[in-house]
């Protein structure tokens, strides 16, 4: 049951192609505007070097913190109808996307569905989500089945990134 005023989610956005920041923040807006979910804080924008293919454009990247009344399946398929409205092309993994939209984290939850699994698995391993995320969260976040969000930042530098507004 989602509880009647909602539950915090996260949500990883993330672009390499076609205006990147002008992306970023598009989906950003657009994701704020849905019924089911209201913004509680976007963090800054960083530019991030690509994982993978080093030969594409880097990634402007950014974490949104929200209260939904959506279920983490249904967060999902909103996310990726901004993905698909935003022309994005699966050319290959890892390779260059016009937008990236990741569920973080969704409440306590711990997922493991085909299409779904949350914590999403690259979060500790990945700067570009864990800084940003780092600016919109409480101090004290903990992710489920991982630890802290202190002890994660902890293990893993924060190589490659570039804050980009403050
Ligand atoms: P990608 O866009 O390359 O990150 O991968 C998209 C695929 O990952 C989709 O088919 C999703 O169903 C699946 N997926 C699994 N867990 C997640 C998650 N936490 N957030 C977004 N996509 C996810």
């Amino acid at each position: 049951m989602i509880p009647a005023n909602g539950v915090e989610a996260y949500v990883g956005l993330g672009s390499n192609l076609g205006q990147p920041m002008q992306q970023v923040l598009s989906a950003a807006k657009e994701l704020a505007a849905l019924e089911a979910v209201e913004q509680i804080a976007l963090s800054p924008l960083y530019g991030s070097k690509p994982v993978g293919p080093q030969d594409q454009p880097d990634y402007i990247n950014a974490v949104m913190r929200i209260k939904t009344r959506l279920s983490p399946l249904d967060l999902l398929g909103e996310c990726q109808a901004i993905e698909n409205a935003h022309g994005r092309l699966r050319l290959m993994r890892w390779g260059a996307r016009t937008l990236d939209l990741d569920v973080l984290l969704y409440g306590d939850s711990r997922i493991e569905l085909s299409d779904l699994v949350v914590p999403h698995p690259q979060l500790p391993n990945r700067a570009f989500v864990l800084y940003p995320l780092a600016d919109v969260a409480p101090r004290d976040l903990s992710v489920p089945g991982l630890g802290s969000l202190a002890e994660l930042l902890a293990a893993c530098p924060y190589t490659g990134l570039q804050r980009i507004n403050p």
